[in-house]
């Protein structure tokens, strides 16, 4: 017995109608380019509903660390590296005192993963209709076989400790013990661009995976207190977090802007309570400024709806007024110990804990929770008189880095825009 195919089944993907060619192209496109990136050239295959990964005699990897990898693509709903039997492997007299050739699988199967005082369930999902024996049948046939042959004699159907499966296609039968759950969703790529703003917080790098997890391409914008030194750049715990982002975007540029003119401009000003929402405004015309001329169509914020003053309704409107492009906030309705759990899950909490001393010099003892768009026009035209001008002199600062599906592959690159489908 040996486990020869990774079988993965889609999330929403199945519902799309019409794009499901498309959807379906690209998920297996995301799901090659994730393996070649790790190294593993193993062949990936469509079928209905679901994409299989062949697993060649002699595999280069462990499988079972593939499985994992696979587990973070968006669109996967599950992952169950399998023993397959083709068709020709499983022709069954018919004959009811004859075994069924995959009687043996799954005793093997059940012996591999036996566990001491465990209960367990057979789970038969009968998708190519043809097959001889109903699902409850056989499923009956197989638990009783592996009560006979194995150490396993409990079996539990509504809560078992280990379940086994059998999923009967036209190609043929999968038998797996391990179905991983993945993160569910879109394959990127398949809807538009977006810049999303990474502060080195908890809470944007959460909003980022959950626009890509919905299908986008994911760039990101940092603005930065301080000027780095390129070399100093993939260190930067900013450059870490949209790294491990990556494994979930595939491709996408962190765009990393010091704030120094902006800083300066308000340096000798009187406190007025209202820094953070001009730095969000200023955030928000730079990122829009970026769309406009390496594409995109919507920036991302971490927002959550009164979690600082500057999150306040009120300030919010006043965000999105300063711009054109529409700011989504993925994260508007969902409170701190949610975007905790979320950041955990998908492994950027313990950086962004980190220490990462960045916006101290906007920070003002009494920020305003109440601002209106006219007030912060006036505010502006006061104290940033040249607004255009001092957009360009930051732009002019700006470092590109570029992520591939985990790994950083360029220190300023090039303005070339990427997709996986180069
Ligand atoms: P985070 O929200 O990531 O935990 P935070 O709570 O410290 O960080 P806020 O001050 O709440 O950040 O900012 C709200 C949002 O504004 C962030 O989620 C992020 O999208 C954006 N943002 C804040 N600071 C920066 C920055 N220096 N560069 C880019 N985006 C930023
Ligand atoms: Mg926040």
């Amino acid at each position: 017995m040996q486990i020869n195919r990774i079988l993965l089944h889609y999330a929403e993907v199945a519902l799309k109608g019409e794009n499901r060619r498309e959807f379906e192209l690209q998920l297996r496109r995301n799901i090659k380019h994730r393996l070649l990136r790790g190294g593993v050239h193993w062949p990936v295959r469509p079928g209905h509903n679901r994409i299989t990964v062949r697993i060649p005699k002699a595999p280069s990897a462990d499988v079972f660390e593939v499985a994992a990898t696979l587990r973070e693509v968006a669109g996967i709903a599950s992952v169950a590296p399998a023993v397959f039997l083709s068709r020709d492997d499983i022709r069954w007299s018919g004959e009811p005192s004859q075994p069924h050739p995959i009687e043996a699988i799954v005793v093997e199967v059940a012996r591999a993963n036996w566990q001491a005082h465990a209960s367990f369930a057979v789970r038969v999902n009968r998708g190519d209709k043809r097959f001889p024996l109903r699902s409850n049948e056989l499923a009956r046939r197989l638990g009783a076989a592996i009560i006979e042959r194995t150490d396993w004699s409990r079996v539990d159907l509504s809560r078992p400790h280990q379940s086994f499966y059998i999923d009967i296609y036209p190609e043929g039968i999968y038998i797996y013990g391990h179905r991983l759950r993945g993160i569910g969703g879109l394959p990127v790529f398949t809807a538009g661009p977006v810049l999303s703003l990474l502060s080195g917080g908890i809470d944007s790098p959460v909003a980022a995976f959950l626009m890509a997890k919905r299908g986008c391409r994911v760039d990101f914008l940092h603005l930065s207190a301080t000027h780095l030194a390129p070399e100093a750049l993939p260190e930067n715990l900013v450059g870490r977090i949209a790294k491990r982002l990556s494994t979930y975007t595939l491709r996408s540029r962190l765009f990393f802007v010091p704030y120094t003119h902006f800083d300066l401009a308000l340096l000798d000003q009187p406190p007025s309570g209202f820094e953070m929402i001009l730095f969000r405004r200023f955030m928000a015309r730079l990122g829009t400024r970026i769309v406009e001329r390496q594409g995109g169509q919507a920036l991302v914020v971490g927002d959550s709806l009164g979690q600082v003053a500057s999150q306040t309704l009120e300030n919010i409107v006043c965000h999105s007024q300063a711009s054109t492009l529409p700011i989504l906030r993925p994260l508007i309705g969902l409170d701190k110990q949610e975007i905790i759990e979320r950041a955990r899950a998908i492994g950027t909490y313990e950086l962004s804990t980190e220490p990462y001393k960045d916006c101290c010099a906007l920070l003002s003892r009494h920020p305003r929770t109440k601002s209106r768009a006219h007030q912060l026009e006036q505010l502006e035209a006061r104290l940033l008189p040249s607004y255009e001008a001092l957009i360009e002199r930051t732009l002019a600062d700006m470092q590109i880095l570029t992520f591939d599906a985990g790994e950083l592959i360029e220190v300023n690159s090039s303005q070339r825009a990427l997709s996986c489908d180069e």
